[in-house]
């Protein structure tokens, strides 16, 4: 029972020759809401905290996860301050709410590519909702389409520019059903993985 401590700290000490590392080397990318809700806007957080469902299936499975920051929250603020009568998906769809996901793509893209220089493998990008205009994912036959969130639609465009083309999908928590339909989903890309070990 004592023998991983000891191990770690003959580690520590640098007199092991075998060094202990137990990381999985697999990681998802997740909307910054899915661990924090705070991020989303007033009205439309469906857990007081986070999507601990999510959390636990990668957990189970040993898969790290990368929060990716806010996109509406970056471009708008908290409050999502835009002019009276503007709606967040044309505020996002902005030169400057296209620009400000375009520096968030590239920022998120540098450290997957440099998670990937370490040897780990992103698994899949997890957006949000169908109607987010930051995070919503829509596949189309080449890639997300047009009413994907303008987030999402940088992200994805940065990765392949880098040659980088995981699987995106919503994780839809604004309905309990969908929610699981996703979570399946990742389960079961979670379940190859693991039977590749
Ligand atoms: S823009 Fe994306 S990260 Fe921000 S609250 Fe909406 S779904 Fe979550």
């Amino acid at each position: 029972m004592l023998q991983k401590p000891l191990r770690v700290i003959k580690n520590l000490l640098g007199v092991s020759p075998q060094p202990t590392d137990e990381r999985s080397h697999r990681f998802v990318a997740v909307i910054e809401c899915a661990l924090n809700q705070n991020a989303r806007d007033t009205g439309a957080a469906c857990f007081p905290d986070m999507n601990f469902p999510l959390l636990e299936l990668c957990h189970r499975y040993g898969v790290g996860i990368l929060q990716m920051p806010c996109p509406e929250v970056a471009a708008l603020g908290p409050g999502r301050k835009r002019p009276p009568g503007q709606s967040l998906r044309v505020a996002m769809d902005s030169e400057a709410g296209r620009s400000t996901c375009r520096a968030l793509a590239r920022e998120v893209s540098d450290t997957i590519d440099a998670y990937a220089a370490r040897g780990c493998e992103l698994v899949a990008v997890l957006g949000g909702n169908p109607l987010s205009p930051g995070c919503a994912v829509h596949q189309g036959e080449d890639g997300l389409r047009a009413e994907s969130g303008v987030f999402m639609q940088a992200l994805q465009t940065e990765l392949r520019r880098r040659q980088c083309d995981p699987a995106f999908r919503g994780m839809r928590d604004y309905d309990p059903e969908q929610l699981r339909e996703d979570l399946a989903w990742l389960q079961e890309r979670l379940e190859a993985l693991a039977s590749r070990k």
